[in-house]
């Protein structure tokens, strides 16, 4: 065959992506630091030099998750392939499992379950309500030969957090492990790996790491590592085995599993090097003074959260749409004029709810103000009484009541 048979696309050119500001759901803002980070030599990845780095990010994410695990790597694959290697490596088929669902992915996991074999037991919750500890425990009761709860930490699709310490703790008492999904929470609000005994957890590069999306941080508890290495069934995906992986990302052994994403990784290595020198501490303070001023903006704007106060996520804000506001027509105009990306409402909550994410590098005051005065802005031009400047004042207020330590 002929090379001129292909023709190249007549109006290729070189792509230049517009610069802007990310407030949904994830991806966040990449900070400098990580694009340039990304942008130094590629190595290869058996090359002393960069193995010498996946040590280091293997350290840097075991203070990010705050666990002793030995096996604490990031997996290459969003965080939607951090959740399947869950699910794939610890279900053998007829493996009860007590999934969560107040979500989108809570329902995710189902699908992981039984994909994989497994029977799902699913504890529903509505939607913009945290997982109920109460009905997980009944459903274990009810259950005694469940193998594994599983939930999502941080639900994405709603902004409500659920007590991940209680439900591992109830999990512990029924012989349980656990899965949790971490993928929204990681850096933003706090995560105890070791002090609340999860078995398995999975986040995600691109939402408080401020990464470019691509890699999952994942960790799996010693009772994990026993669970693979006592199954008589292969884990049923040749790249996701940990136990193979493990030849790659294990520190005695380097042999060839899949080529790293080098240059991701020097990112990734970037983003939890500057989570250290912040401080987790300080980081999840950061977020929830920025969800402070936020909501205080948000309430001379008329716009009512989807979650009730003590479950709120900071750095994920639901809110209901206005009454007579076009919900799409404000997401457009914030992208058209302002350059400014946010989240629509997913399933049940769509037309209805706009999701605001304020995630690690993007959780500044710059944001928070940028964003109040293009509401302010877009609202007023679509016919909408609102004094002018209000919302960025309530917010003000709120910073200078609230400095940081
Ligand atoms: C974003 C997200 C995922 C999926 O991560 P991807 O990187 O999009 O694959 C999973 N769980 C939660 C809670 C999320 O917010």
């Amino acid at each position: 065959m002929n090379t001129e048979d292909f023709h190249p696309p007549k109006a290729a050119k070189i792509f230049m992506p517009p610069q802007r500001v990310l407030m949904g759901p994830g991806p966040s803002d990449t900070h400098a630091r990580v694009l340039n980070a990304m942008a130094r030599p590629t190595l290869g990845h058996l090359d002393p030099v960069f193995t010498e780095m996946m040590e280091e990010i293997k350290e840097l994410m075991r203070y990010a998750f705050q666990t002793k695990n030995r096996m604490t790597f990031p997996v290459s694959g969003p965080g939607s392939v951090g959740m399947e290697m869950c699910f794939v490596n610890m279900i053998t088929p007829g493996d009860k499992v007590i999934v969560c669902r107040n979500g989108v992915f809570g329902g995710r996991m189902i699908e992981n379950v039984e994909r994989h074999g497994g029977i799902a037991v699913v504890v529903d919750d509505p939607w913009g309500e945290p997982v109920d500890p109460q009905k997980v425990e009944d459903a274990l009761k009810k259950n005694p030969d469940a193998k594994i709860v599983a939930f999502v930490h941080a639900e994405t699709s709603t902004g409500a957090s659920s007590d991940a310490k209680t439900l591992c703790e109830i999990a512990r008492r029924y012989n349980c492990l656990t899965i949790v999904d971490t993928v929204t929470s990681l850096g933003g609000t706090p995560i105890k790996v070791d002090e609340w005994g999860i078995d398995a957890i999975y986040s995600g590069s691109q939402k408080c790491l401020s990464c470019p999306p691509g890699l999952s941080p994942v960790s799996f508890s010693e009772r994990v590592t026993e669970l693979v290495k006592n199954r008589k069934q292969k884990v049923h995906s040749w790249f996701m085995d940990i136990s193979l992986l493990l030849n790659y990302w294990g520190s005695s052994t380097r042999t060839y599993h899949h080529t790293a994403p080098t240059n991701a990784l020097y990112g990734l290595h970037e983003a939890l090097l500057m989570l250290a020198e912040e401080g987790l501490e300080h980081s999840w303070a950061r977020h929830h003074r920025n969800y402070l001023a936020l909501k205080a903006g948000f309430a001379t704007l008329n716009m009512q959260y989807v979650v009730k106060e003590p479950y709120r996520l900071p750095q994920l804000n639901s809110v209901f749409v206005p009454a007579g506001i076009d919900e799409k027509e404000v997401r457009r105009r914030l992208l058209d004029d302002f350059s400014l990306e946010i989240g629509a409402g997913l399933g049940d909550f769509a037309g209805k709810v706009w999701r605001f994410g304020l995630m690690g590098t993007s959780s500044k005051i710059e944001n928070v103000m940028f964003c109040l005065n293009a509401l302010e802005s877009v609202f007023t031009a679509m016919g909408a009484k609102v004094e002018r400047g209000s919302a960025a004042s309530a917010a003000h207020r709120v910073y200078a009541e609230n400095p940081m330590a």
